[in-house]
């Protein structure tokens, strides 16, 4: 076609068709072609060169396109934020929108959409919620696109009303849209609602997808449900022709471990039919470290040593294992081993958001300007509980150093510095939403139970894994973390 000639209609059709890693080279000699051709000040080749290279991966390379654009209008910035979404970099998308709004330019649906996506990995729910209410008032017509994000949304936040209401409110509704409601529900612990939605879907007409039954199999993992675990992942397969991916035979790994039943999971790991990866052989290292076998434990430990060398998880885990089966040396030997390595633990931290403004906390950090109330608070609120029968677990320390020492350390997880700030500071009556990186500890779980009952709070922590909804001495995950 070089013959012909090219327009400017050309290179960003061309230019969409390189979004994959794999055409790295080639997407690099038709940005050439862009500039020896002189068209590279035209808006949409500029907008179709920064997509590609943040599907690419590339992120400097789309910002360096970005920053040349002079007149940019809301599809270069959507090509901006969706592509700094599509990375990982959800923060960096919250902040280029800010710009653009700064900027005069109007956000429309495709842009809002990403911006609830982020705000849904973020658990940022006031600032989506802004963000939604803002895209209403600027009189443009939502799309099945804006609300499955906004019930995505809501439902990653823990605010399951709030998705369960604007679910009902829409018109048109596909795979997508039951899926986030499912999922939601069986991530906070609702996980016969979830099966129970499913089956509304199936009525009305709407065929399931590889994630329907990602949300499917976790709920029935987290509610105990192993025989009706079992028919699903069957169906998926025989009835769906839905191929299982790695995260399909994570659930159905945890779902018999969870019910003991070992040797079952073991047998299903054996016939995989895609590679087990980090994440099966993490959950049936888990599975282990619950029923207290230990030399199975070793075996799947050691495979991950191999297949996530940086990752202190494994160690962690093997290593709390010794310790409560009383083998202190074995325990001390892995800890070292993960010294040697240089293998650090990633800092657990919780945030939360309040006001437009978001607290992060992280374990025994005083950087907070109102550190020293929350720490009083923090103290004063581990003594109330402890009066009302709470029990330091100290196995949740990992630290050589006597049980008063270990007892303070596990006083001032991130959590819990984040739900004292939370009594001091959200109105009663309000939820309590708290977030944090890692899995909770059993602790932490342990003490927001108390305090949850003892203050009349609902409180709600994401943490990696689930939601738990702590109200009145329980929690939602019926002790499953
Ligand atoms: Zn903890
Ligand atoms: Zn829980």
């Amino acid at each position: 076609m070089r013959d012909i000639g090219v327009d400017d209609f050309t290179y960003p059709s061309v230019l969409n068709c390189l979004t994959s890693k794999k055409d790295v080279k080639i997407g690099q000699s038709v940005h050439c072609r862009v500039i020896k051709t002189g068209f590279q000040g035209y808006n949409l080749i500029g907008n179709a060169l920064v997509d590609m290279y943040a599907k690419q991966g590339d992120l400097s390379y789309a910002f360096k396109v970005f920053n040349t654009i002079l007149d940019r209008d809301v599809i270069s910035w959507t090509s901006a934020v969706t592509g700094c979404a599509h990375n990982g970099s959800h923060e960096e998308a919250l902040k280029l929108f800010c710009k653009m709004r700064n900027s005069g330019v109007e956000p429309d649906q495709v842009i809002t959409s990403s911006i609830l996506s982020s705000c849904a990995e973020l658990a940022l729910l006031e600032f989506g919620q802004q963000v939604h209410a803002n895209f209403m008032k600027s009189g443009l017509q939502s799309s099945l696109l804006v609300d499955n994000s906004l019930v995505t949304m809501c439902a990653n936040c823990g605010c399951l009303e709030e998705a369960d209401r604007v679910f009902k409110s829409m018109a048109n509704r596909n795979v997508i849209t039951w899926t986030a409601l499912i999922v939601g529900y069986a991530q906070n612990g609702k996980g016969k609602e979830s099966l129970g939605l499913y089956d509304q879907m199936i009525l009305s007409g709407i065929k399931p997808d590889f994630i329907t039954f990602i949300g499917l199999l976790f709920a029935c993992s987290h509610a105990g449900l192993v025989d009706q675990g079992c028919r699903y992942f069957e169906s998926m397969i025989n009835v769906h022709g839905i191929r299982p991916g790695p995260d399909h035979y994570a659930c159905m790994v945890d779902l018999l471990g969870r019910a003991g039943k070992l040797l079952e999971a073991e047998k299903l790991l054996d016939e995989m039919a895609v590679e087990p990866g980090a994440t099966v052989w993490k959950v049936f290292l888990a599975a282990r470290r619950k029923h207290g076998n230990i030399d199975l434990a070793k075996k799947a430990a050691s495979v991950l040593f191999k297949l996530t060398p940086k990752d202190a998880v494994p160690y962690v885990m093997l290593s709390n294992m010794y310790s409560k089966a009383d083998k202190w040396e074995d325990a001390a030997a892995v800890r070292k081993l993960m010294k040697s390595k240089c293998i650090s633990k990633e800092p657990g931290y919780s945030w939360l958001e309040m006001n437009g403004k978001v607290r992060r906390f992280m374990s025994e950090d005083r950087s907070h300007p109102k550190s020293d109330q929350i720490y009083l608070r923090t103290s004063e609120v581990m003594g109330l509980i402890k009066n009302a029968g709470y029990v330091p677990d100290v196995n949740f320390a990992l630290h050589d150093i006597n049980d008063e020492g270990k007892e303070q350390g596990l006083a001032y997880h991130s959590e819990k510095l984040a739900v004292a700030f939370g009594l001091l500071y959200v109105p009663q009556g309000a939820p309590i939403r708290i977030y944090k990186n890692l899995r909770v500890c059993g602790d932490c779980h342990a003490a927001m139970k108390l305090i949850s009952k003892m203050f009349c709070r609902h409180i709600i922590l994401r943490d990696s894994n689930c939601f738990h909804h702590f109200r009145d001495g329980t929690c939602s995950c019926g002790d499953y973390y």
